[in-house]
């Protein structure tokens, strides 16, 4: 029996936070999808605890009609050999994260074709899921830590993998803390914790692939209720092949995360808004999708100094993107200060292309 077979021009793969803002992007730009997500129901399978910093609402200002608590900093604890405790000020709000993800896809829907229970399976020429074959233009890899488009397409090179568990546990805070500080642990491991009040988080996570070390480490910990979360990290510098002919990676899947999974909604959110104008540009104007690499390696190195050096190097940055994107409007400020500890970030602005 031969398999139906959809036409799109971008076909997104994953309808995690990153697939579901692109969508959204898309539908703006009037560019044709499909999204799929092999899960029946992954509006309300939400990976995140749904924290927030003040510049993600600065970029999405819809995000504070979802927001159920804010704090005024986030506490994060880094299990070293002595332990240590970041404080991050600022404005943080807490999301109602199935409420926001309700809304992004009711969007979606308006514009594209959104089918849940449907896995991607291989790529053959077309790609190919457990119930048809789709044609595509572009294909995007929002598949979250597992990168699993990269991996059809052979672009998975990163061995360096973080192997990390939630806890999950309604009264954590100090007491759950002493979970970890009283066993022992080596310097290769680090723990954050999400301390919301009730919504408690901890997370474990453990550098290097092996899973039976990482296990005992549970056990030892005398932790039960947990899930198991992989993920991988990008290193400074590092550089990894976001975009290729015709794929592109938006969220999780490109790695860029680093050990404190907080702020990957925000670079979700940025990754997706700059893919959909680089996705736009190869459609109508046959840009080579490859640019985005650029893009993304500028903006993230950007913010990888101090403000001083970051003034100097801006105009050069947004001077590439400008280049990159052939843009000639300025639309919004994008501001990160979840990915760059230590350093207080100010605005950089990106611009949008003269499609
Ligand atoms: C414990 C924890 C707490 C976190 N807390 C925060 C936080 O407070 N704030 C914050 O900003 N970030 C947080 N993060 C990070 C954030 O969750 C991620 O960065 C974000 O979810 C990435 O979204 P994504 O869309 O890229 O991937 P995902 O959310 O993983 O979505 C990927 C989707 O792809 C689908 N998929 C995979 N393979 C296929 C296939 N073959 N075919 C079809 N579909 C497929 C999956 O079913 C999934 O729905 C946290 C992460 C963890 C693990």
């Amino acid at each position: 029996m031969s398999l139906e077979t959809s036409d799109v021009d971008v076909l997104i793969v994953g309808s995690g936070v990153s697939g579901l803002f692109l969508s959204n992007f898309l539908s703006k730009l009037n560019v044709d999808f499909i999204l799929i997500d092999s899960l029946k129901d992954p509006i309300n399978r939400i990976r995140d605890t749904g924290l927030v910093s003040e510049n993600f609402v600065n970029l999405f200002p819809k995000a504070k009609d979802f927001a159920i608590k804010s704090y005024r900093s986030a506490n994060f604890y880094l299990g070293k050999d002595s332990f240590e405790v970041f404080a991050r000020r600022g404005n943080y709000y807490l999301l109602d994260r199935v409420a926001l993800n309700k809304h992004l896809l009711e969007s979606a829907e308006k514009y594209g074709e959104v089918s849940f229970g449907e896995r991607l399976e291989r790529i053959n020429g077309y790609a190919i899921t457990n119930y048809r074959k789709i044609r595509y233009k572009v294909i995007v890899d929002a598949t979250g830590p597992y990168s699993y488009v990269r991996k059809l397409y052979d672009l998975e090179s990163n061995k360096d993998f973080v192997i990390g568990i939630e806890i999950h546990t309604e009264d954590l805070l100090a007491d759950g803390i002493h979970i970890f500080l009283d066993k022992k642990y080596s310097k290769e491991h680090f723990l954050w914790i999400v301390g919301l009040d009730g919504y408690s988080k901890v997370g474990i996570m453990d550098k290097g692939l092996n899973m039976r070390k990482f296990l005992k480490i549970i056990r030892d910990f005398g932790i039960y209720d947990y899930s198991l979360i992989y993920s991988h990290v990008i290193k400074r510098r590092e550089e990894k092949v976001l975009a290729y002919k015709n794929f592109i990676s938006v969220g999780e899947s490109t790695g860029y995360l680093k050990k404190f999974s907080l702020g990957g909604i925000l670079v979700s959110y940025i990754q997706a808004y700059f893919a959909s104008l680089v996705i736009k540009g190869y459609l109508e104007k046959g840009i080579p999708l490859e640019r985005y690499n650029k893009i993304i390696k500028d903006y993230f190195y950007v913010r990888s100094f101090p403000d001083f050096v970051r003034k100097a190097m801006k105009k050069k940055a947004i001077f590439n993107i400008l280049k990159v994107l052939n843009a000639n409007k300025i639309v919004s400020y994008f501001d990160l200060d979840f990915y760059i500890p230590f350093y207080r970030i100010k605005s950089i602005r990106v611009f949008e292309s003269d499609l």
